[in-house]
């Protein structure tokens, strides 16, 4: 494992054989027998009290995170937020877990529905979140009942183990919570385990698509999202000063590495110029350094492989005939020459055919596509094979609302540039962006790791009813 600020190896992981997997997952399986009969009042119990040890360790878990990932520390801090946001959701598990009854469906007849836990299921997670995404899965997995394998990032792992504590000294009891560190044979082993039940995956596109195709043939529940292209749309009656600072801070923030990043503006007709112009001159300014300078505004991204890529795919743009505004891949921090640190970049002039708008290029690089018409920009936006989220900058109502309406894509912000939903409600895109039917938290979080059994039950008054050899109905 790397600091990313100062390009030195600080640490190792050991990684997970199938045995150590296989190891996990009985463990898992042994406490799911008696964490699914636990009370719904003492599982929520244990939920208010990791929420309260989260809460008083954010700032060390942040420290970790910006170490590791290379953000900076206030956005460790907003990630381990967001996370809390789920615990917070499923501390109210038991509202959540409410089933149906309806009485007196037919003569002494009563029919009633509830939700099971599912048993061992697993989360895969990446990078870029180190603590945020596996809090999308896990405490609700964990109060509905399940009990769970996390399988982090073998990048930035220290995260999930600081979390594996809190849930000990909450009171979790042994083998609820297990982590297992790993590559591709780890998740392999998860993926065909017969006692896994479930996985949740995210991470980039391709992976999600083998972890789906793969994890369902074992017959397994699977939701996996996937990786993103996230377009903002600015009207030309949009508050051009707004919506550049709101465009440089979803595109650079977290060195671009947020699978919600804005990492296309669309500049409907004669706004483009003084667009470009003002998130320039935003990108120019932002202080960038290590994760741990409080001075910080951007940190440098996750590994010199992602530099050397994100490099790449600016001289690519520049080859193909795109017009480099701005020009981060030079930038060199003082005092840590070896960091791998990219500034913000804008790209003027990009085309859908070009690979810099084409691939993910999941680093400070924002591209500028011009077109005439909001009509233009939404088929823009449909044709791409993401579908995570999208924004749009305007004043008019009705140009919103059309938009909300025709895009094809699962998250939208309207004058917001990074829409990502709060714990009640799920997030999911569309598209490459998620396999799968059910989104993660809220809701569909609750869906995912459960499933219905619905009673149909009678206490007859008359037992000598005869038998009738019709369908039975409800008359
Ligand atoms: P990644 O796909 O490389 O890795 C994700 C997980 O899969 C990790 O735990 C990794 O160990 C494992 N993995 C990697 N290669 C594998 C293989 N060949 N077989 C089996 N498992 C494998 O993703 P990353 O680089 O860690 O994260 C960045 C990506 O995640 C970006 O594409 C980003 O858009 C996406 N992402 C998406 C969302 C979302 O909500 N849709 C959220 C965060 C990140």
């Amino acid at each position: 494992m790397w600091n990313p600020a100062t390009g030195q190896q600080q640490a190792s992981v050991a990684l997970a054989s199938a045995a150590d997997v296989d190891h996990a997952v009985q463990t898992a399986a042994r406490a799911f027998a008696s964490w699914s009969q636990v009370s719904l009042s003492r599982r929520t119990k244990i939920l208010f009290a990791f929420r309260e040890l989260v809460n008083a360790n954010a700032r060390e878990i942040a420290e970790a995170i910006a170490d590791e990932h290379g953000k900076v520390v206030s956005d460790a801090e907003g990630e381990v937020q967001r996370g809390l946001e789920v615990v917070e959701f499923a501390c109210g598990i038991s509202t959540l877990l409410k089933g149906e009854y309806s009485d007196q469906v037919s003569n002494d007849v009563d029919l009633y529905s509830f939700r099971e836990p599912l048993g061992v299921v697993a989360g895969i997670t990446p990078f870029n979140f180190p603590a945020m995404v596996p809090m999308w899965m896990f405490p609700i997995a964990i109060a509905c009942g399940n009990t769970f394998v996390l399988k982090p990032s073998e990048r930035d792992p220290s995260a999930s183990m600081m979390l594996a504590e809190l849930w000990a000294q909450a009171g979790l009891p042994e083998g609820v919570f297990n982590v297992v560190h790993g590559d591709k044979t780890a998740v392999d082993a998860l993926l065909d385990h017969p006692q896994v039940a479930a996985i949740s995956f995210v991470g980039s596109t391709p992976i999600a698509k083998y972890i789906y195709t793969r994890g369902t043939a074992a017959g397994k529940r699977v939701q996996a999202l996937g990786g993103a292209k996230n377009h903002a749309i600015i009207l030309p009656d949009a508050n051009p000063t707004f919506a550049a600072e709101q465009l440089a801070s979803a595109a650079f923030g977290s060195a671009g590495q947020r699978c919600m990043a804005i990492s296309a503006a669309v500049a409907v007709g004669p706004i483009a110029d003084v667009l470009v112009e003002s998130v320039g001159r935003k990108a120019a300014t932002v202080k960038v350094g290590p994760g741990r300078d409080r001075s910080s505004e951007m940190g440098p991204v996750v590994t010199r492989e992602a530099k050397e890529r994100i490099s790449r795919l600016i001289d690519s743009g520049v080859a193909q005939g795109a017009h480099l505004a701005i020009d981060g891949r030079n930038l060199v921090v003082p005092g840590h020459p070896q960091g791998f640190f990219v500034g913000p970049t804008v790209i003027d002039r990009v085309t859908s055919s070009m690979d810099v708008y084409r691939e993910e290029i999941f680093g400070p690089v924002l591209s500028l596509i011009r077109v005439q018409t909001l009509q233009q920009a939404i088929e823009l936006i449909n044709a791409n094979p993401y579908g995570n989220g999208t924004a749009i900058f305007t004043s008019n109502g009705a140009a919103a609302r059309e938009f909300q309406r025709g895009v094809k894509v699962g998250m939208i912000g309207i004058n917001v540039p990074i829409p990502v939903p709060m714990a009640y409600y799920s997030f999911g895109g569309w598209k490459a962006s998620l396999f799968g039917d059910l989104h993660v938290h809220g809701a569909e979080g609750v869906s995912f790791y459960t499933r219905a059994k619905v009673v149909t039950s009678r206490w007859p008054h008359n037992e000598s009813v005869s038998a009738t050899y019709h369908f039975p109905t409800g008359n």
